[in-house]
């Protein structure tokens, strides 16, 4: 089954406010307009409705880091999907930057995930086993993970949720894992779709890898059977590099 080919970049708390326009003005004057590609970028909250002015009337689409499930009130220093509806189609659910450092649980993400598509927003869940359990040989993270976030979301909903691999081992250090392994853990949380859902639903469901992505491993990872696309942080914040893995994820068949 053809999927959509997915780039996200998350710029997490990185960028200045100048930065951020600039790296959107270099990415817009690229050629991404060409691109094959689902182009989703995450900057921080402050900087979205700026950055959506940037790609208004382009293909490249923009995404928050995080969002609260409540629709409103006093929840100081929150925004809902509702805030962010008018300018984002995807929202990260439980990056493990939010599960390590700011206690997001797995039942937290299973809100999130529901608060988003009940919006008609996209989201995309993270999830990932740490180094340890990675050393032990014990991959169960990540299914048990997808499994939680996805309790009680419909079939008709199934389908328009992305998962992100990202081996939190991977992530932020230079080490990312092997394009092997990373299928095949993309394989079993497919084969889990599959058996909480139904063959058609989970061959729908676009799973992408992160960690460590840079320009020359995007193609082996984007050339695996069950990865539709790349969620990249450190490299994302560089123009060129970003651009490069556009240009070269956009012309594999
Ligand atoms: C991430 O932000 O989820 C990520 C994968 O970061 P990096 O590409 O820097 O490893």
């Amino acid at each position: 089954m053809k999927r959509k080919k997915t780039l996200v970049a998350n710029w997490k708390m990185n960028p200045s406010h100048k930065e951020a326009i600039k790296l959107a003005q270099d990415i817009k004057n690229s050629l991404l307009s060409l691109s094959t590609s689902e182009i989703v970028l995450c900057p921080p909250y402050l900087y979205i409705p700026e950055v959506y002015e940037v790609f208004v009337n382009t293909a490249v689409q923009i995404g928050a880091q995080n969002v609260f499930w409540k629709k409103e009130g006093a929840y100081t220093g929150e925004i809902s999907v509702k805030m962010l509806a008018d300018f984002c189609k995807y929202v990260i659910c439980g990056h493990s930057e939010r599960r390590q450092y700011f206690g997001e649980t797995d039942e937290d993400v299973n809100k999130k995930t529901k608060a988003v598509l009940n919006k008609g927003l996209v989201p995309i869940i993270c999830v990932g086993e740490d180094e340890k359990a990675w050393k032990q040989g014990n991959i169960d993270t990540a299914l048990d993970q997808v499994r939680k976030a996805v309790t009680g979301i419909s079939r008709e909903d199934i389908s328009n949720v992305i998962i992100a691999y990202e081996p939190i081992w991977a992530i932020g250090t230079g080490n990312a894992a092997t394009a092997d392994y990373a299928n095949k853990i993309c394989m079993q949380i497919r084969q889990l779709l599959d058996s909480l859902y139904s063959r058609e639903q989970a061959e729908k469901i676009r799973i992408l890898y992160g960690g460590s992505v840079i320009e020359n491993n995007a193609v082996e990872f984007m050339e695996q059977s069950e990865i539709d696309g790349l969620l990249i942080g450190g490299v994302s914040l560089k123009a060129k590099e970003f651009i490069e893995i556009v240009k070269k994820v956009s012309k594999i068949k």
